[in-house]
């Protein structure tokens, strides 16, 4: 049997400030439905005030604190501190991630360390410390944040060191799941298509998401809303027998 879920329960985002991004969906989305809201953004200001309108307009508790996701001490100490103003840990969800459009010939060593040490280091720093709380409570649900252009190779906005990062993320949370299962922690990815935020060089016009829609079966690319549903479902008390799996939410660009 699982250990059912507490009755106030907080989810922490990491990657929830920007303002049009897939992370800010998601505090609001699970806030109302009843989660208590932890974030944590390289801009700690933008989690804060985030957070405030969070707790503001759902009724729940929400605190934000600032950290580079890369720098294992600052994702550590952010964790701490938001475990100790809110209530049990249950959920964390890795949003924090960069783009990278380099062509490969180009990309040099520092390009290749942002983007692998913010997307990867970044999800497995803050993945490790909230999966010890997890642990030691006998239930939580973790999910990582992967995407379409690592099974794709690209073809979207984002190249190589971007795809390589999120084909990690992939293996962590699988060798994740099967190391907490017994701990009663779920952990799964999502990858998605396309998604209608400023992370690929800046708002999409219409031209851009059109092209971008006309690679997948639907007609339309993706909203925040659809991940941060998707997100949802993977945290619920309800999934979990779900653990190990990466859900495409991609309009059907890539079947497998
Ligand atoms: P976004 O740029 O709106 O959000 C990314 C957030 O991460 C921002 O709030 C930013 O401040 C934060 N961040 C960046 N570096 C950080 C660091 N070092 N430490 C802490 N926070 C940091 O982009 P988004 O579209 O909302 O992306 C959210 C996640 O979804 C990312 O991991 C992204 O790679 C992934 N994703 C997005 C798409 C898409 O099409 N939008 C597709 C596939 C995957």
């Amino acid at each position: 049997m699982s250990t059912p879920f507490p009755d106030e329960r907080t989810a922490i985002l990491t990657g929830a400030g920007s303002p049009r991004g897939i992370g800010r969906a998601t505090a609001f989305h699970l806030a109302e439905a009843g989660w208590n809201i932890g974030l944590i953004d390289v801009d700690g200001a933008a989690a804060a005030e985030t957070a405030a309108e969070v707790a503001a307009t759902h009724g729940v508790r929400a605190a934000g604190a600032g950290a580079d996701v890369a720098d294992r001490d600052a994702a550590v100490a952010a964790v701490d501190t938001l475990e100790g103003q809110l209530p049990q840990l249950v959920a964390l969800v890795a949003f924090a991630g960069v783009a990278s459009p380099v062509p490969y010939l180009d990309v040099d060593a520092d390009e290749w360390r942002r983007v692998v040490s913010v997307n990867l280091e970044g999800t497995h720093w803050v993945t490790q410390r909230a999966a010890r709380s997890m642990a030691r409570h006998g239930v939580g649900r973790i999910v990582g944040i992967s995407s379409v252009s690592a099974q794709r190779g690209g073809g979207t906005y984002s190249k190589t060191p971007y795809s390589a990062a999120k084909a990690g993320i992939v293996g962590l949370i699988r060798s994740v799941a099967r190391e907490l299962g017994p701990h009663g922690v779920t952990a799964n990815a999502i990858s998605p298509g396309p998604i209608d935020t400023d992370i690929m060089g800046g708002t999409l016009s219409d031209e851009r998401k059109a092209a971008m829609a006309a690679d997948g079966v639907l007609t339309r690319i993706g909203t925040p809303r659809d991940v941060a549903a998707a997100t949802a479902y993977l945290i619920s008390e309800d999934a979990g027998f779900v653990t190990g799996q990466t859900l495409n939410v991609d309009g059907g660009l890539y079947m497998h």
